[in-house]
């Protein structure tokens, strides 16, 4: 683990840059509270700092506040070490946002177990965010195909209608449904479904743009938005997912003995809010719904898109 060690003595410096080198740690020096301050905004930045208090630029207690100013997702875990030795002294940097304070000269085993405390609680807070980045995916993405579930592709559609409308531009709209899908499950099994919904969703995100967002809508069935993209992109990005889903069987495990592969297709509706014309998330998907519907009658494996001009009163009513 990284520790910073911001000194302007030379010699306490090179001391403690030795010590902490001997007890495991990788040291990560500087010479005054401004470049302590550089260090702790990068995004490698040590979590572990110890600090001299009286320093040029920038005294330890001012990189303390600093640091507790800036809103970074890591903890850094902050020691002053310092020959103030009152209690206000104490209190004032600990009130500056130190964890510990240490007093010069100092105790070797002291530091090193006081460095120790920082570390757990570095390590602990580490635990605490991958747990909570962890929990965040699961809230907003489906479990078995890994894109966004049902809540969260909503709250994007959302976002997105309210940014085009902010910025003057369109929103593309694509709701698919794999053909056929219910013979898959009867035929193969459920873990065989599973397999096609997962190289469906790959197959999709492979077609999209880093820009577009893809979430399950409901069993077999994909909702991609498409930012920026007018009537005309909307069809021919509909068609082009369309026909990267179909373009290969897609292989599936079925037991220990066999691999199949299924030829599916998937029919689509789509529909694009434009500018100038407002429409609720509501409303975009019920178009997109009813045209998917019409696709699906019309023999699937096709992309029907409607308009959202034409649309009835409740539409026009809105303009
Ligand atoms: P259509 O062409 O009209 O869309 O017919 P379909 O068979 O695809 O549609 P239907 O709605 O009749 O069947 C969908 C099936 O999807 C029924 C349901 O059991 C299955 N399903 C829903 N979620 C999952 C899932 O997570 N895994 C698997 N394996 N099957 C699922
Ligand atoms: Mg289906
Ligand atoms: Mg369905």
């Amino acid at each position: 683990m990284k520790v910073l060690i911001a000194d302007d003595s030379i010699v306490s410096r090179h001391m403690l840059e030795a010590t902490v080198k001997k007890w495991g740690y990788e040291p990560v020096v500087a010479c005054d509270g401004q470049e302590a301050w550089d260090i702790l905004q990068k995004e490698s930045a040590p979590q572990l700092a110890i600090l001299d208090w009286v320093m040029p630029q920038l005294t330890g207690p001012e990189v303390c506040r600093l640091t507790r100013q800036q809103h970074k997702d890591k903890y850094t875990y902050m020691l002053l070490l310092t020959s103030k030795n009152q209690r206000e002294d104490l209190i004032e940097g600990m009130d500056a946002g130190a964890d510990d304070y240490v007093t010069k000269p100092f105790n070797h085993h002291e530091l090193q177990v006081r460095l120790r405390a920082g570390r757990r609680i570095v390590d602990l807070q580490s635990e605490l965010l991958v747990t909570q980045s962890a929990l965040r995916q699961q809230a907003t993405h489906d479990a078995l195909t890994k894109v966004y579930n049902r809540h969260s592709i909503f709250e994007v559609l959302d976002r997105e209608i309210g940014r085009a409308e902010r910025e003057n531009l369109p929103v593309g709209v694509a709701l698919l449904d794999i053909d056929f899908f219910k013979s898959v499950n009867d035929t193969h099994g459920h873990i065989a479904g599973d397999a096609v919904l997962c190289e469906a969703a790959r197959r999709i995100k492979a077609s999209i743009r880093s820009y577009d967002s893809l979430g399950r809508y409901g069993g077999e069935e994909f909702l991609i938005i498409l930012p920026g993209c007018d009537e005309a992109c909307t069809k021919s990005q509909s068609e082009r997912i369309r026909r990267n889903l179909a373009s290969e069987p897609m292989p599936i495990h079925e037991d220990a003995h066999s691999d199949i592969s299924l030829a599916l297709t998937a029919s689509f509706g789509s529909t694009t809010a434009l500018p100038g014309h407002p429409v609720s998330a509501e409303t975009l998907l019920r178009i997109a719904d009813e045209s998917l519907y019409e696709a699906k009658r019309a023999g699937r494996n096709r992309v029907v898109f409607r308009s959202i001009l034409g649309e009835d009163r409740s539409l026009s009513a809105a303009v």
